[in-house]
């Protein structure tokens, strides 16, 4: 046998070769290969087993190994000794003296001595070696299960491009299968296009240069599914250099989600911006901070507003916001989180997620403005100066209420307040006065001095009256030259006095081109009985008593 080691005692190298044997630091057993029982055990062997020499002198190998019958021990050595095999390695576990395990390599080999085979077994404790790759094995697992269970792609490819590493995510991503992508190109299973190479140089040179981290950027390219559809991933690049080569290292994340909803709102927003322009009013996109997103040009050209101000800011000037919290903008330079103009409406219209429009009278204008929620906490907010309209309206209102003549209200508005104090008067008890009041010999004054003269008697007699009332109280025209007033709050007494006065004051108005007039009054108070017909009814019957007295006086009844 070539390998068999031959133990010729030489006798000048027999103490130098025993001395090799004992102090080798692997355990080396003699046995002999039939009774099995030990001829030598080195010092190593002794020492690690903890046996004496004398106790060992009846011990086998098979001793040594719990598991191991001599039967089969003998049969593992069957190849050695019939020459079949040189040597033999195997691993098992060795026993102490005190019971204790240690993993062992073993490599059995005949040698033989003075015309006798003897196994010789030449023991490796690999105790440290076993803890290492038990070890390694535990952090192979971790990695396995960390890289196989991330959701992004991992793929490493060595400096020709080629595909070293691929996970589970990066077969889900591809489509392709770890062994259909090992060692071929990446380029393969990118969309033309789709460059990397150029990112991951500026990455090694900059690395090289001392200028950058080997993990460097991110880029977006298209990888080509294997169905063939094109995914649009999101990849941080690295680098790395093992044994003298260039790896690169890309971890992928598939974000045609993520572009699809960039798409959809890059067309919500276009939409909203033509909306925007459509709107024949200054108009602004606002965020429920009062921040403006958008607006159109229109009120770019005509409130000088910026995109990203706030709205009370930019388009109001900070005029209409609280004092504390103008002063905390203006001395800090940020704002109080519910700083807003006092008529603002923005957070009505969001939590209850419906437009709101009401009108705003800021200075001498008059402006419709709307508050509109678009979703997402944004609302649309606009206005309309509508301060000429509103202007017409209060006056054909106004025109409707009142005499063209005299500027008296007319008989129709005078009858709605009447009816409101009566239904007042009745809840709360309050008195009021109604005061009729006729000039005397009025046809005498357009006989003698004319129509116009008559028209300018009516309209100085209303200016008087006017003039001397409470702004509570309503004077209009009851038709021709009959007036009333309304006096809320007013006893007929009280109401006596201010006839008086009026009655006097008319008396001495002097008017161009007439003599003078008289007038004569009727005075009633309230009752509860009273209705609208009733009440005139009384104040028109005194007034005709005052008539009937001789005229140019005021005639009352007494408080009911
Ligand atoms: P009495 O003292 O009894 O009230 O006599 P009177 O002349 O004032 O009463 P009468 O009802 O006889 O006459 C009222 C006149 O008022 C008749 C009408 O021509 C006149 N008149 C009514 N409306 C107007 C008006 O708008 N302008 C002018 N100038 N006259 C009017
Ligand atoms: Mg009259
Ligand atoms: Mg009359």
């Amino acid at each position: 046998m070539e390998n068999r080691l031959d133990f010729k005692i030489d006798l000048r190298k027999k103490s130098f070769l025993r001395q090799l044997f004992e102090k080798s630091i692997n355990e080396i057993y003699i046995f002999h290969p039939k009774s099995l029982k030990f001829f030598a055990v080195n010092q190593a062997a002794r020492k690690n087993l903890g046996f004496s020499p004398e106790e060992l002198s009846n011990m086998t190998p098979v001793d040594l190994k719990p598991e191991m019958s001599v039967d089969r021990f003998k049969r593992l050595l069957e190849p050695l000794i019939k020459g079949e095999k040189g040597s033999i390695s195997f691993q098992t576990k060795h026993r102490r003296k005190d019971g204790t395990l240690y993993p062992v390599e073993v490599n059995l080999q005949l040698i033989s001595y003075r015309g006798k085979n003897l196994c010789i077994a030449f023991i490796s404790d690999i105790t440290e070696r076993v803890l290492i790759e038990d070890e390694m094995q535990e952090a192979q697992l971790k990695f396995d299960v960390v890289i196989n269970s991330v959701w992004d792609a991992i793929v490493i490819i060595d400096d020709q491009d080629r595909v070293t590493f691929w996970n589970k995510a990066a077969e889900k991503l591809f489509g392709y299968s770890w062994e259909e992508v090992i060692w071929k190109k990446l380029d393969q299973f990118l969309v033309p296009g789709s460059y990397y190479k150029p990112h991951i140089e500026t990455i090694k040179h900059n690395f090289l240069e001392g200028k950058g981290n080997s993990l460097d950027r991110v880029v977006e390219m298209k990888v080509r599914n294997k169905d063939g559809r094109e995914v649009f991933i999101e990849v941080s690049l690295s680098i790395f250099n093992f044994k003298d080569n260039w790896y690169s290292v890309g971890i992928a994340r598939d974000i045609g989600e993520r572009k699809k909803l960039e798409e959809e709102n890059k067309i919500k927003e276009e939409r909203l911006r033509l909306m925007l322009e459509g709107l024949p009013t200054p108009a602004w996109l606002i965020t429920k901070d009062r921040k403006i997103l958008a607006q159109n040009k229109m009120a770019e050209k005509l409130f000088y507003t910026k995109v990203n101000g706030y709205c009370w800011e930019e388009i109001h000037k900070n005029k209409y916001i609280q004092k504390t919290n103008k002063d905390v903008y203006e001395n800090i330079g940020v704002p109080l989180p519910d700083t807003k103009c006092y008529f603002c409406k923005a957070d009505d219209a969001l939590s209850r997620n419906e437009s709101i429009n009401i009108e705003v009278e800021l200075e001498d204008k008059i402006w419709d403005t709307w508050w509109i929620p678009l979703g997402g906490d944004i609302y649309l907010h606009y206005a309309n100066d509508v301060t000429k309209y509103k202007n017409i309206e209060k006056e054909l209102y106004l025109l409707s209420i009142t005499d063209p003549l005299t500027g008296a209200y007319n008989r129709r508005y005078f009858l709605e307040r009447l009816d409101e104090e009566i239904e007042r008067s009745r809840r709360t008890g309050s008195k009021f006065s109604v005061i009729m009041l006729d000039i005397d010999n009025f046809k005498g004054i357009n006989d003698k001095f004319g129509h116009n003269a008559g028209d300018l008697v009516l309209k100085s007699l209303s200016e008087t009256i006017k003039d001397r009332i409470r702004k509570i109280d309503i004077f209009a025209r009851w038709g021709g030259e009959e007036f009333v007033i309304l006096l809320p709050e007013t006893t007929p007494e009280r109401a006596l006095i201010l006839a008086e006065e009026l009655r006097i004051r008319l008396n001495n108005l002097k008017i161009e081109g007439i003599k003078g007039f008289t007038v004569s009054l009727g005075i009633a108070g309230f009752r509860k009985e009273d209705d609208i017909d009733s009440l005139i009814e009384r104040a028109d019957n005194l007034m005709y008593e005052a008539k009937a007295v001789g005229k140019n006086c005021v005639r009352y009844e007494e408080s009911g």
